[in-house]
């Protein structure tokens, strides 16, 4: 019988391909699914009247800017993973810092899994497709063991280039990962406790600040941006038209779109990778690809990938179809 309940449509019931055949799902990794439970839980703390600030929330409204969609849409995903651009060295790090920030795991890490997912977009080996629910898609498939994920087997076979720069190495190796997370928890508080001592606070009132800063700036910044991060995994894979025929199921869904500052243009870019822009017409808005423009005209970035004019649009009706 047909399973035709409210949950079933959302895509959290029903499966419509296997899982890849190297996931264990009796292995957790629990590094993964203690740091996403535990960061839900302290994001949560944002409801106590307590923790909040405007200055908090302004800061982590940027955060969501600053560091998705200059760390991850710009820097992990369009210039690392694709090579849409070239930023000078010092620049690329700093876009890999706020990435880092963003607790999505290291740039080498980030690029394999997303390189994989291209090349087995929507099939059974892909990492993340939302095809086989919504939920695995969105973010069940980090918890469990996949075998075909393990470091060194997708490292040498999809991040050789990221691991040639000893920046990218070190991050693997040392502390240096964690202490750049650590780093940003601290710069947050102290950040908020200085704006406190600043506008004339006593110091009790200043520390009640940097925690606000340090919960809405951080913790609930961070939820935020994985998110909007894994809608373009899960809803970009799902709902949305289909102009291009990319033999898989990426859709331009233009909530996701402006959520993610053009992320969301996901049918766009899974026919066009390399291209900077993800947006291919006016209404496309895609706010990273202004960045990537306005870097361009500050001799900031160069070998800027436009998009291929000579693509076949499908007819409307048929990019409609599901
Ligand atoms: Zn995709
Ligand atoms: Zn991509």
């Amino acid at each position: 019988m047909r399973d035709d309940t409210a949950a079933s449509r959302l895509g959290l019931t029903s499966q419509r391909l296997p899982l890849p055949a190297a996931v264990d799902r009796t292995r957790i990794v629990w590094s993964y699914a203690i740091t996403v439970g535990l960061y839900h839980l302290v994001a949560l703390l944002a409801v106590l009247p307590w923790f909040f600030s405007w200055t908090g929330l302004v800061l982590g409204a940027l955060g969501i800017f600053v560091f998705g969609s200059l760390g991850i849409n710009l820097g992990y995903h369009r210039l690392l993973t694709h090579r849409g651009l070239v930023c000078p060295k010092w620049l690329e790090h700093g876009f890999a810092i706020l990435g880092i920030c963003c607790m999505q795991d290291t740039p080498a890490r980030w690029v394999a899994v997303h390189r994989r997912h291209h090349q087995f977009s929507d099939r059974q080996d892909d990492p993340h497709t939302p095809l086989v629910n919504f939920l695995w898609g969105h973010v069940g498939w980090m918890l469990v063991e996949n075998r075909d994920l393990a470091r060194l087997g997708i490292y040498d076979r999809y991040a050789k280039d990221i691991l040639r720069d000893p920046f990218y190495r070190r991050l693997e190796r040392s502390f240096l990962y964690p202490t750049i997370i650590i780093g940003s928890w601290a710069t947050f508080f102290l950040l908020g406790a200085a704006i406190g001592l600043i506008l004339g606070d006593e110091p009790p009132e200043a520390v009640q600040l940097g925690a606000s800063v340090l919960l809405w700036g951080v913790f609930v910044r961070t939820v935020a941006v994985w998110h909007i991060t894994w809608l373009v995994n899960s809803a970009a894979h799902l709902w949305g038209r289909r102009p291009y025929d990319t033999g898989d199921d990426s859709r331009n869904n233009w909530v996701v779109a402006l959520l993610s500052n053009g992320e969301g243009w996901h049918n766009n870019h899974h026919i066009d990778p390399r291209s900077a822009a993800h947006g291919r017409t006016k209404w496309q808005i895609d706010g990273v690809f202004a960045c990537i423009r306005a870097l361009e005209a500050l001799g900031l970035a160069t070998d800027v990938v436009r998009p291929n004019p000579n693509l076949p649009v499908r007819p409307a009706a048929e990019s409609r179809k599901r």
